[in-house]
C-alpha cells in the first residue's frame, strides 16, 4: 500500500465549486483558496439558518493506544460510504494543528483511502485560520501588557494574570518564560509562558460560537486576570473584543475540501481535546447538517472523553443532538488492552482481544447511558484475523448486544465502510431521542458533576479534590459560574488517571489537581493528572524528513 502523501497526490480532485453544487451551494457563496479549498460565506450560512437539519452522526472510539484507532479515517470513509449508498452526507472534521506535524509522523486528514484532500494543504498552513486565532490571542496579551504599561487603569494585578501567549509550534522553550525585560521602556518584568495555539480560548470561543455577535460576546466574557481586590478581569473591560472579532471574521467561514471520493467536507476549528472540548466548530456541523441528510463528526480522543464532552458541552450549548454513535475500535489496539506489547501485535491472540474487550464495552455502556444508538466499526488492519473478528463481533452480540462491523475503508475506500453505513442508517432512522441525555443536570454543584462523571463513565471510587482547586470551585461559584459544565482534562489512555491502568479499570480515586475558568467558552476545565498545553518534538523531529523535491512537491510529509 503507498503512503497517504502518496495515495493523496495521486487523486483527481475536482474544482471546489463542483463540490459545493453537490451541496447547493452556489459560486457566489464561495471564498476561494486555490482551486480545491473554499470558505463559505457568512450571508450564505445565515442564510440556511431556516433550512431543516439533517442526521447527525458522531463518530468516538475506545481509550486509545499506540497501536491507533482511526477515528478520522473512520469519520472519513463513513461519509463516503453513506454519500454510496445514496444518503448525501457531509463530513465534518478539526483543523489540523501545524506544531505537531513536524514532530512524530501522523496527518490529521485520515488515512489510506479513506482522507480529505489536499492532504499537503490541510495540514499545513491551510486557509490560516489557526495564524488567525494566533493573531487574535496575541492582541488581547498585547493589550494586557499595554494596559499595565499605560498606568494599569483597571488596577490588574501582575502576579494573576492567567492569559498566556499561543504560538502554532511544539516548542518547549516557551513553556515558562520571563518577559518585558531590559528596562523601562518594555513594562513590567513578569512571568509568563506560551502554549499551542489549539489550547488558547480563542480556539475553544471559535469553536463554540453561533455567529459572529456570539463569538464577539463570549471573547468578553473570558476572563485575563484579577484585581488587587481579586475581581476579575475580562476582554471587555480591556476593550478587546472589537478588533480581535475582526481578526477572526474570516476565520470564521468553514473551509470546504473534498475527499478522495468526492465527498464533500467541512473542515474548521480544532480545539484541544483535554482543557477543551476537542471537536470542529459548531458553524460547521449546523452548517453540514442544513446541507447534507447526514453529518458525520469526530470527537477527539475515547469516548469517555470526547463523547462526553460532545454531550455535555456542544450538545448542551447548542440543542445538538447525534442520531447515532459510531464507536471505533480495533482489534490490534483491545489486544493492547488485553496487555499485548505493541511488537508483538503481527500474531493471533484472541485471548488477549477478549480480556481487551472490556475497555471496548466500558464505552458502549457509557454511551447508552446517553441515550444513544450505538455501533462498533472494527477499522480492519492487515495483519488482524478472521479468527480475531468473529470473535469480538460474537462478544459485542453476546455481551452487549451491540453490532459490530469490519470496515475496509482505509484500504478500499467507501465501497469498504458500506455495512457500517447502512447500519448508521437503520439506527439513526429508527427514532434516536431529540435530546441526549445529559450525564448531569447543569444545577449541580460543580464537585458533583466531577464525581457523577468519575463514577459513571470511569468507573472510579471517588474523586479527591485538592484543597487548592476545592477554593477556587467554591469562588467560581460564589461568582455565578456554577451552572457551567465542567471539562474533563485528564489522560486519553486510561478511564482512570493513570495512563498505565488500561483495559477498564475501577474502583480507582480521581484526584483533582486544579480547576481553571473558561467562562468565554463556557466551561470549568477539571486538570487531573499532569497536561501538557505546549508539547515540545521528539529526539528525531519529523522535520528532518521533510523537503521539497525538484517538482516543488512536499516530500516526507506522513
Ligand atoms: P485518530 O483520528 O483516531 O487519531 P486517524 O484516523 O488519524 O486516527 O489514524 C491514525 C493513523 O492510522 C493514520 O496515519 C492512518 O493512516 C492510520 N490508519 C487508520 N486506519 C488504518 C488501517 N485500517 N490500516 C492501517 N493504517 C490505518
Ligand atoms: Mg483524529
Amino acid at each position: 500500500m503507498p503512503t497517504d502523501i502518496e495515495i493523496a497526490r495521486a487523486a483527481t480532485l475536482q474544482p471546489i465549486s463542483a463540490i459545493a453544487e453537490t451541496i447547493g451551494i452556489p459560486d457566489a457563496a464561495l471564498h476561494p483558496y486555490g482551486r480545491h479549498i473554499a470558505k463559505i460565506d457568512h450571508a450564505h450560512i445565515a442564510s440556511l439558518e431556516a433550512k431543516p437539519e439533517g442526521r447527525l452522526v458522531l463518530v468516538t472510539a475506545i481509550s486509545p493506544t499506540p497501536a491507533g484507532e482511526g477515528k478520522t479515517t473512520t469519520t472519513v470513509g463513513l461519509g463516503d460510504a453513506l454519500n454510496r449508498i445514496g444518503k448525501r452526507t457531509v463530513i465534518c472534521l478539526r483543523e489540523p494543528s501545524l506544531g505537531p506535524c513536524f514532530g512524530m509522523k501522523g496527518g490529521a486528514a485520515g488515512g489510506g483511502k479513506a482522507q480529505v484532500v489536499p492532504m499537503e494543504a490541510i495540514n499545513l498552513h491551510f486557509t490560516g485560520d489557526f495564524h488567525a486565532i494566533t493573531s487574535a490571542h496575541s492582541l488581547a496579551a498585547a493589550l494586557i501588557d499595554n494596559h499595565i504599561y499605560w498606568g494599569n487603569g483597571l488596577d490588574i494585578d501582575l502576579r494573576r494574570i492567567a492569559w498566556r501567549r499561543v504560538v502554532d509550534m511544539n516548542d518547549r522553550a516557551l513553556r515558562s518564560i520571563t518577559q518585558s525585560l531590559g528596562g523601562v521602556a518594555n513594562g513590567f518584568p513578569r512571568e509568563d509562558g506560551f502554549d499551542i495555539t489549539v489550547a488558547s480560548e480563542v480556539m475553544a470561543v471559535f469553536c463554540l460560537a453561533r455567529d459572529l455577535a456570539d463569538l464577539e460576546e463570549r471573547l468578553g466574557r473570558i476572563v485575563v486576570a484579577e484585581t488587587r481586590d481579586r475581581k476579575a478581569v475580562t476582554l471587555k473591560d480591556l476593550k478587546a473584543t472589537g478588533a480581535m472579532t475582526v481578526l477572526l471574521k474570516d476565520a470564521l467561514q468553514p473551509n470546504l475540501v473534498q475527499t478522495l471520493e468526492g465527498s464533500p467536507a467541512l473542515i474548521h476549528g480544532g480545539p484541544f481535546a483535554n482543557i477543551a472540548h476537542g471537536c470542529n466548530s459548531v458553524i460547521a456541523t449546523r452548517t453540514g447538517l442544513r446541507l447534507g441528510e447526514y453529518a458525520v463528526t469526530e470527537a477527539g480522543f475515547g469516548a469517555d472523553l470526547g463523547a462526553e464532552k460532545f454531550i455535555d458541552i456542544k450538545c448542551r450549548q447548542t440543542g445538538l443532538s447525534p442520531s447515532a454513535v459510531v464507536i471505533v475500535a480495533t482489534v490490534r489496539a483491545l489486544k493492547m488492552h488485553g496487555g499485548v506489547e505493541k511488537k508483538a501485535l503481527g500474531s493471533e491472540n484472541v485471548e488477549a482481544l477478549e480480556k481487551g474487550f472490556a475497555n471496548l464495552a466500558r464505552h458502549v455502556e457509557n454511551v447508552r447511558r446517553f441515550g444513544l444508538p450505538v455501533v462498533v466499526a472494527v477499522n480492519h488492519f492487515h495483519a488482524d484475523t478472521e479468527a480475531e473478528h468473529a470473535a469480538l463481533k460474537a462478544l459485542c452480540r453476546e455481551k452487549l448486544d451491540v453490532e459490530a462491523i469490519t470496515c475496509r475503508h482505509w484500504a478500499e475506500g467507501g465501497a469498504g465502510a458500506e455495512d457500517l453505513a447502512r447500519a448508521v442508517v437503520a439506527l439513526a432512522e429508527s427514532g434516536a431521542p431529540k435530546t441526549p441525555n445529559f450525564v448531569y443536570p447543569e444545577e449541580a454543584k460543580l464537585s458533583d458533576k466531577i464525581r457523577t462523571i468519575a463514577q459513571t463513565l470511569y468507573g472510579a471510587a471517588d474523586i479527591q479534590i485538592e484543597s487548592k482547586a476545592a477554593a477556587k470551585l467554591a469562588q467560581f461559584e460564589k461568582d455565578g459560574y456554577g451552572r457551567l459544565p465542567v471539562c474533563m482534562a485528564k489522560t486519553q489512555y486510561s478511564f482512570s488517571t493513570d495512563p498505565g491502568l488500561i483495559g477498564a479499570p475501577s474502583g480507582h480515586v480521581v484526584a483533582v489537581r486544579d480547576v481553571r475558568l473558561s467562562a468565554g467558552a463556557g466551561f470549568v476545565v477539571v486538570i487531573c493528572g499532569e497536561i501538557m498545553t505546549m508539547p515540545g518534538l521528539p529526539k528525531v523531529p519529523a522535520s528532518e524528513g521533510i523537503y521539497l523535491d525538484a517538482n516543488g512537491q512536499i516530500e516526507g510529509l506522513f
